[in-house]
């Protein structure tokens, strides 16, 4: 979360969605081939009178299990396919308060609490972004390998078929009725099944967006480190998370240190320079928080592909992608997990109204109204607006510390938690909104004062080095 999701919240609308009630309908077994879709009549919008319809849901992260949970609860008949079942994305973990009552997640699947965020500038300017926090709110902390398994888990419980598989290909139909044919492997040997409908959410390098040619979208590379620190750094992260900005760091990217179970994750990210992202920005956040993680012992290094904008194309016939197979995270924070089950779930649902709970086939045309223009609706603008922030603020050292200096006012501070923690509407009052207006001008004017003034100092430096 950064806080440049000021203001956000002025574009969202409070969700309406909740989870469903309906008892879960009979389990069948895995991996069987369906076929008698194939022989439906071609027709639009015709009653499937001796069936329900059928939907396979690529991915088992939080889009994929959201998604499938929507479906079965709805009375789809629904297959999950997941190459991994145990693996852990990689991410930092960090939800919005609003996520664990929206998608009932208990507490007990959260590691850490963080009541204090610290977010430091180029010049090491530190400032305290969690004053406004009031004593129940809190950015939950989970790891991915726990939420991603608890939330598969409820889509099974509600009738979802779990398939452990790898998809390798979707063979697209001829007619608006006839199956799409979906190809995938379990160790090693080749399986398919027929479905009406396929949801891609796997991901970053989305296979079912190339089957379908929705075009590629730029991403930013995440790199990051899980370590463990010794016992008496780790008690400064008990219920602390550190954002880090700069051009040492990124030139439009933050790094963090967050802290998880027994460990912190320490990482940034660059769509505009990935190819120095591990020599340059990795080393640039290990510098900044050398002393802080000293001791510490490297258990892990991931990273993996951070979309930056949606696809051109998310829904073609019958096939829709959610998730950031769909490219739903937010430029600047970094944000996708919150984004990436409300999406499978909205789709999810818009599934379920389209066919009224399974009965009737769908189309292309049900899925753009019923998921793609209320997925819009509710949060094109806020995806653009925080767009706009990151071209003003991000990519400098002076649009940096402008920024920071900004994140010190408690009014930019309510303004972005309220609308991170709970992702609503939150209604400024215009005299403070033109006060920060002129704050933020002074800051950046401050700023780019400052940044000469560090550059003046470098070229110095430089010059008695010679
Ligand atoms: C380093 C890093 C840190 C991040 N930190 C945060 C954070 O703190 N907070 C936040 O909100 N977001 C964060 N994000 C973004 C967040 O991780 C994603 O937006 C989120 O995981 C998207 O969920 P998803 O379900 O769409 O996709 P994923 O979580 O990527 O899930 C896709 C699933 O599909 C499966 N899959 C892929 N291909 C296939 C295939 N061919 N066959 C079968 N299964 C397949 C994968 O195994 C995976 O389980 C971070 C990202 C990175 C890279």
């Amino acid at each position: 979360m950064t806080a440049i999701q000021l203001h956000y919240s002025h574009h969202l609308r409070r969700s309406t969605t909740q989870p469903r009630s309906r008892p879960p309908p009979p389990r069948r077994s895995h991996h069987i081939i369906i076929s008698s879709a194939k022989s439906q009549p071609h027709c639009h919008h015709h009653n499937l009178s001796s069936r329900t319809l059928r939907a396979a849901v690529i991915g088992g992260g939080p889009a994929g299990s959201s998604a499938a949970e929507a479906l079965a609860a709805g009375g789809i008949e629904t297959f999950l396919i997941e190459r991994n079942p145990s693996g852990s994305k990689p991410c930092g973990g960090a939800i919005p308060l609003c996520m664990l009552d929206e998608f009932s997640i208990p507490l007990s699947l959260v590691d850490r609490k963080v009541t204090r965020v610290n977010i430091v500038s180029p010049s090491n300017l530190t400032v305290d972004f969690s004053k406004t926090l009031g004593s129940q709110e809190f950015i939950a902390m989970l790891r991915r390998e726990v939420l991603d398994s608890y939330l598969r888990s409820r889509a099974q419980s509600h009738g979802a078929q779990l398939i452990s598989g790898l998809f390798t290909d979707l063979e697209i139909p001829t007619s608006s009725s006839a199956p799409y044919v979906v190809h995938y492997n379990i160790d090693g040997s080749k399986r398919s099944l027929h479905a009406d409908v396929v949801i891609g959410a796997d991901g970053a390098h989305s296979k079912v967006a190339k089957a379908i040619s929705a075009g590629s979208y730029d991403y930013a590379l995440a790199i990051q480190e899980r370590i463990k620190l010794p016992d008496e750094k780790m008690r400064r992260y008990e219920n602390l998370a550190e954002m880090y900005v700069g051009s040492d760091i990124s030139p439009d990217f933050y790094g963090w240190v967050f802290p998880k179970c027994d460990h912190v994750a320490v990482g940034t990210g660059t769509a505009r320079a990935r190819g120095q992202i591990r020599r340059v920005y990795n080393s640039g956040i290990r510098e900044r928080v050398r002393e802080r993680i000293s001791g510490g012992r490297v258990i892990k290094v991931e990273a993996h592909p951070i979309p930056a904008h949606p696809r051109p194309r998310r829904v073609r016939g019958r096939v829709a992608l959610v998730g950031d197979s769909a490219g739903y995270v937010t430029k600047c924070a970094g944000e996708g997990i919150y984004f990436a089950a409300k999406s499978g779930r909205m789709c999810g649902e818009g599934v379920v109204r389209a066919s009224r709970c399974g009965t009737r086939m769908i189309d292309e045309g049900d899925l753009r109204r019923e998921y793609l223009e209320r997925w819009d609706g509710e949060y094109r603008m806020m995806f653009r607006f925080l767009d706009g922030l990151e071209r003003v603020f991000y990519g400098s050292d002076e649009g940096w510390e402008a920024l920071v200096e900004m994140c010190g006012d408690e009014y930019v501070q309510r303004m972005s938690f309220e609308s991170y923690l709970y992702k609503r509407m939150v209604r400024g009052d215009w005299w403070s909104d033109v006060k920060m207006m002129w704050r933020t001008l002074g800051s950046l004017v401050r700023a780019r004062m400052i940044g000469r003034e560090i550059d003046k100092l470098n070229g110095l430096g430089r010059k008695l080095v010679m």
